[in-house]
């Protein structure tokens, strides 16, 4: 249940409609947009009745959310949501892009990549220290030792750092040196760690799941805000489906479907999306032009020796043209992207 609140209700009003829906046991979540209070009330609701609410002093409108979540519904809170890292915004004007090494491997390595993406525009650096790898066999990630590597180079080149919590007992860890979690594809349905991650104040990126339908994954989004946590960032990177050409497929129209739905950011993964390296650009253009909020592209120096996913990461001159491309798609749609200062004073002067 939503209610919306008149542009000019009182703080008084306000409080009563919450007291009166805790009254009824529900929970209630406060959402104060540039106009309006829309308070969503989460909890059994069968016995509510809406015009009851609509009596109050103050209330313009209550609406049933058919929907099964309720939080992450574009009916709670109209205007889109901006996740804020510092001052990096996720969800305003700017497509925010986030990049680095699938794995942290060794400092030189990350140190490389995030100065090369840095270069190039990204703002936040990607990059895993807990691996969830589908062979055990496989480098499972540096884990503390990695985290190290990653922050250290973050705060070298001026970026923010998001990487991957695998298990609630790494939640600790991960908060220490990281501004944001990012929770993986394997991990969407695991709701003891999403639980866990609503009690965060760090945003989380939450990953669409291999085989999870929209629905699924908003509800996955539900048990991070329903636990206070309001910073979810979602991430499309590719589902399973009978083609094998790609190792996924890249669902754009989750852009717009999401959009529709949901007041939540949403950033696309063309690198998981797709697993070959010369795929991502197409993509990444594709997603920004679908009208995305951000990308997460993995970027390698030495791909080919890279311990995790090097077929689907970029060199960074490749990262480097792909974002010259995105400078020129961003504003047609009404977007920006950043000018790092290093292109600001040289590219128009034939530097590239
Ligand atoms: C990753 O970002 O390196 C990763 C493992 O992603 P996903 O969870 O989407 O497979
Ligand atoms: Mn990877």
């Amino acid at each position: 249940m939503v209610v919306v609140m008149q542009e000019r209700a009182s703080e008084e009003q306000i409080e009563k409609v919450v007291a009166h829906l805790v009254g009824l046991k529900m929970d209630v979540h406060r959402s104060t947009g540039v106009s309006r209070t829309v308070l969503g009330a989460v909890g059994d609701d069968r016995h509510l009745d809406p015009r009851l609410l609509e009596m109050l002093d103050g209330v313009s409108e209550v609406m049933q959310v058919t929907e099964p979540y309720k939080l992450a519904s574009r009916a709670f809170k109209p205007e889109g949501t901006v996740v804020s890292l510092g001052e990096v915004r996720i969800g305003g004007d700017e497509v925010i892009v986030m990049a680095g090494p699938c794995s942290a491997e060794t400092e030189e390595q990350v140190n490389a990549a995030a100065a090369a993406v840095k270069k190039a525009g990204a703002k936040i650096l990607r990059g895993g220290a807990f691996k969830p790898r589908s062979s055990p066999y496989s480098f499972q990630g540096l884990g503390e030792d990695g985290l190290r590597m990653l922050r250290a180079a973050a705060n070298e080149h001026d970026l923010k750092l998001v990487s991957e919590v695998m298990d609630v007992s790494q939640i600790g860890l991960i908060e220490t040196y990281c501004d944001m979690f990012q929770v993986g594809a394997r991990n969407m349905q695991n709701y003891t760690l999403l639980k866990e991650l609503g009690r965060q104040r760090k945003p989380v990126l939450l990953k669409r799941g291999i085989a999870a339908t929209i629905e699924e994954w908003l509800l996955s989004a539900e048990y991070i805000l329903a636990g206070g946590n309001g910073g979810v960032v979602l991430c499309e990177r590719g589902i399973r489906t009978f083609e094998n050409y790609t190792r996924n497929t890249l669902d754009i129209s989750a852009i717009p479907v999401v959009k529709k739905l949901s007041h939540l950011p949403i950033v696309v993964d063309p690198s998981h999306g797709t697993g070959r390296r010369d795929k991502v650009a197409p993509m990444a253009r594709a997603a920004v032009a679908a009208g995305a909020d951000g990308l997460i592209i993995e970027v390698h120096c030495d791909p080919d020796r890279a311990l995790s996913d090097g077929a689907q990461s970029m060199f960074p001159s490749q990262f480097d043209r792909l974002m010259a491309e995105l400078r020129i798609i961003a504003p047609a749609i009404g977007r920006t992207i950043c000018l790092e200062p290093v292109m600001r004073r040289g590219w128009s002067q034939g530097e590239r």
